[in-house]
């Protein structure tokens, strides 16, 4: 077995640990400390120096489109799918994937065929069953059965409420999903959560309000995102954060979105702080290889473009140069709240025990230098190591 030693780097588990050294053998992270004595012979250790680095865990993405997404303008406007140096170049070792709008031409199989594809190539991808549409598509007929019987649906999403795109559903059903996704997580040892897609529609919350207000379900079932639309459906949320619900904000965006009134990731998170929730509060997700639809006030399409997962790591540089957010915080919104949320127990923390998704990033610039994901190189350099199969 070889072991890889990363040696001196400034560690953020993600809170700071202080300059040690980090020993990885078979993809877990076994060891962290100043003095990691490695004698013995037949072990291969590979050294790198970490002394201009910081070392923190892999990006978490509770949202990426791998199939591609969108379609709103047209076949021609479907967007492509995702490849492996989309998410590894930009820290990203974690996704959690899914279908959108379109639930047609985009499949659940598909959608399965390429998370395998992408662990394959190193990734670490999880899936949530359905689409935006209610009843929900599955593959097995049923959510609880889709999250039960299929190791990769971690939960249903992303349903769309306050959407034109969505289908509206009721209480009385949105309440018999996030029940069949919680007892299919609870059978299966997962969270089942309900990821919600929250559109521009001006009912925002108010379904989602009264499925936790008339039902017995907890609202630590749902994850909403899209938050970041508007500052009015982000504090629209903040009661809801400090009962536990985290609250996700989409890292892509354009400056037609800004100008429309978005926030950026970044200063979601800061205006979060501010207010005084926890920063435990709040996640980013790239929203990555879906369409990013600029809707008229009559509904009509007037520009498309595409959401990156390269967004992650932007965001993060963003809050923490820009916005002066300590970089352990802006290290629970890019890993560890989604991974804790999603119930993704050995992701999101850099620690003994956990699996060894490591990014080193340069000190001053924050650039992505390498990047390694259960154990394995990905990016070195900045380049990566290992490339898409067809690249
Ligand atoms: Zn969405």
């Amino acid at each position: 077995m070889k072991l890889t030693l990363i040696e001196g780097a400034e560690v953020f588990s993600p809170h700071a640990l202080g300059r040690t050294n980090v020993l990885v053998a078979g993809g877990h992270v076994v060891a962290i400390g100043d003095d990691l004595s490695l004698q013995g012979q037949g072990v291969a250790i590979e050294r790198v120096d970490g002394r201009d680095f910081y070392a923190v865990p892999g990006f978490v993405d509770p949202l990426a489109h791998i199939t591609g997404g969108g379609g709103e303008g047209g076949f021609h406007t479907r967007t492509p799918e995702m490849t492996l140096t989309d998410a590894s170049l930009a820290g990203v070792t974690t996704l959690v994937a899914c279908l959108g709008t379109d639930a047609t031409t985009r499949t659940l199989p598909d959608l399965l065929a390429k998370a395998h594809a992408l662990t394959y190539e190193g990734l670490t991808v999880h899936c949530y069953t359905g689409s935006y549409e209610v009843p929900v598509r599955t593959i097995t007929g049923s959510v609880r059965d889709d999250i039960l019987l299929i190791d990769r649906f971690i939960g249903v999403g992303e349903v769309a409420i306050a959407d034109h795109r969505g289908s509206h559903p009721s209480a009385e059903e949105l309440a018999r999903i996030a029940a069949d996704a919680r007892v299919g997580g609870m059978l299966s040892g997962k969270r089942g959560i309900v990821f919600l897609h929250v559109g521009e529609a001006p009912e925002q919350l108010a379904l989602l309000r009264e499925v936790i207000t008339r039902f017995p379900v907890p609202v630590t079932q749902f994850y909403p995102t899209h938050m970041n639309r508007s500052i009015e459906l982000l504090e629209h949320g903040y009661d809801l954060a400090r009962q536990g619900m985290v609250l996700d904000v989409t890292a892509s965006t354009t400056p037609e979105l800004l100008a429309q009134g978005e926030l950026s990731a970044a200063e979601s998170l800061h205006h979060a702080l501010a207010a005084g929730l926890s920063h435990e509060s709040i996640s980013f997700s790239s929203d990555g290889n879906a369409s990013l639809p600029d809707f008229d006030e009559a509904g009509n399409l007037v520009g498309l473009k595409m959401g990156r997962v390269q967004s992650m790591h932007d965001a993060f540089v963003d809050a923490v140069r820009q916005y002066e957010i300590p970089l352990s915080h802006a290290l629970h919104a890019v890993s560890t709240n989604a991974a804790r949320y999603l119930g993704l127990s050995d992701k999101g923390e850099l620690a003994v025990g956990k699996s060894a998704d490591i990014v080193l990033l340069e000190r001053d610039s924050l650039a992505v230098s390498a990047v390694w994901s259960r154990g394995k190189c990905l990016v070195a350099d900045g380049k990566p190591r290992v490339k898409s199969t067809f690249a």
